[in-house]
């Protein structure tokens, strides 16, 4: 909904009550309640109640197609052997009956090679697809291709063929062609563009590494035609014309990582390559050994302020002093302690615990930190975000590492940082600045001291209403 004028009437703005005007997908006015604003017939009026206004909310770290899959079928990519995966294609065909599989996110290198006749041992009889996590490829089972009316010119070139002229069931660039022939869609990101909207999320960045041409086309179609609501950042993308128009460039992702081998000197050169065209880096580390690889590398190349640590999951404090001093942003997951910390109490080592997940003594030591949901790996509501965040507890309801408490504040901040500097000042409802919007339905300490997804009442995208 466009309207030309929007006001709103009323609202928490910094501590204030006050009418909001926008126009253009602008802010043009902030005036206290005396100075109230006349309302044309045209305009749209919102009755805040008191309830605050603030900035829409920054995810920092998301991955939109696995989202997607993840809804809308069965999302390969958290699987980790064959055998995994034949368990959960047959527990998916078991599920399904006479229905499609829908599957994607697979990885031949850890769930082995695929052709139909794999998918047809796994799930006899079953009409299954499988897309490669690159989203290019795809493989059908037997069953699946027979659905397909071939035509008089046979099989499309893609369609990989042995030497008996018969397909494998390894399908390659035909995503049209399928579409046509079997009705396959691309995973929808509509969906999760609605709800985001509902969180009060008004931009995101898609931090999935190196977005292949297929990929790409999808977030830039969903963009395009609205189903996509959101501002738009990309790491995983060399070639700013890739995104003129649509979507912002952000630092280069780059994924390090302990079992192939860490190299400092190595990442320190694929550091200052990235730098030498003016880019960040956003460094992909999880373990011990990856951060001080990452802080190391780093420390070799000569940081540049704004460049990104993402997770930073095991940090150990004597990095902070080159991270503080490098400007380096540390993009934490705060959902992690409440859906995985259970786990991580069996599983992570007795010595790491105490610099898992940090957040406060980061802050206390001047590192930049900022947020980002990972989702689909955590939810993507930034309120349990926030909640989590100043309650380290877990689901059963341990606690883990309550000196790493952050107040809500701090919390809500992160998800306020400017898209493109998240370790810089926090976004502000002010005069001059883009329409991207959250109205909550209370003031915001009564919000903070309850985060919760149900105090959103409206969202606004540039001005857009995009969830009331
Ligand atoms: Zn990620």
């Amino acid at each position: 909904v466009v309207n030309d004028r929007t006001l709103i009437v009323g609202a928490q703005v910094n501590g204030r009550v006050v009418d909001v005007t926008i126009i253009d997908g602008v802010i043009t006015g902030i005036t206290g309640i005396s100075d109230a604003i006349e309302p044309n017939p045209d305009d749209l009026v919102v009755e805040a109640g008191a309830g605050a206004l603030i900035p829409g909310l920054h995810d920092h770290h998301v991955h939109l197609l696995a989202m997607a899959a993840r809804r809308e079928g069965l999302d390969l990519d958290p699987l980790g052997s064959p055998s995994e995966f034949d368990e959960a294609v047959a527990l998916a065909a078991g599920a399904v009956g006479d229905g499609w599989v829908r599957a994607s996110g697979h990885d031949e290198h850890r769930h082995g090679a695929l052709d139909r006749y794999r998918l047809d041992a796994i799930a006899p009889g079953a009409r299954v697809r499988v897309q490669h996590r690159s989203g290019l490829a795809w493989v059908l089972s037997s069953a699946a291709l027979a659905e397909v009316d071939v035509g008089p010119g046979g099989w499309p070139e893609g369609v990989e063929l042995d030497e008996r002229g018969e397909p494998t069931g390894r399908l390659l660039r035909l995503d049209a062609w399928m579409a046509e022939s079997i009705g396959v869609r691309a995973p929808s990101i509509a969906a999760i563009g609605t709800e985001m909207a509902s969180l009060g999320i008004t931009g995101v960045t898609d931090a999935t590494g190196s977005l292949g041409a297929g990929r790409l086309e999808i977030l830039r179609d969903a963009v395009r035609d609205g189903s996509l609501p959101q501002r738009l950042v990309l790491l995983g993308v060399d070639d700013p014309a890739d995104v003129e128009g649509w979507a912002h460039l952000g630092p280069a992702k780059i994924v390090i990582d302990e079992l192939h081998g860490l190299d400092p000197d190595a990442l320190a050169a694929e550091i200052a390559d990235v730098h030498r065209v003016g880019r960040r880096v956003a460094i992909h580390a999880v373990t011990r050994a990856e951060n001080v690889t990452a802080a190391t590398a780093l420390a070799i190349a000569g940081p540049m302020r704004g460049d990104r640590i993402e997770h930073g999951s095991v940090l150990p404090p004597d990095l902070d002093p080159i991270l503080a001093t490098g400007g380096v942003v540390v993009v934490v997951q705060p959902s992690l302690v409440r859906e995985r910390g259970d786990h991580h109490f069996d599983n992570v080592a007795a010595d790491d615990l105490p610099f898992l997940h940090r957040a406060a003594s980061l802050l206390a030591d001047g590192v930049a930190v900022t947020v980002g949901s990972d989702a689909p790996v955590t939810s993507v509501d930034p309120w349990l975000g926030i909640a989590s965040a100043t309650l380290r507890a877990t689901r059963t309801g341990r606690a883990m590492g309550l000196d790493e408490r952050v107040d809500a504040a701090t919390a809500l901040g992160w998800y306020l940082a400017d898209p493109l500097d998240p370790g810089g000042r926090s976004r502000t409802v002010r005069v001059g600045a883009p329409a991207d919007l959250c109205l909550l339905d209370a003031p915001l300490a009564s919000v903070l001291a309850e985060p919760d997804r149900r105090h959103v009442r409206m969202t606004w995208v540039a001005g857009r209403l995009v969830h009331r």
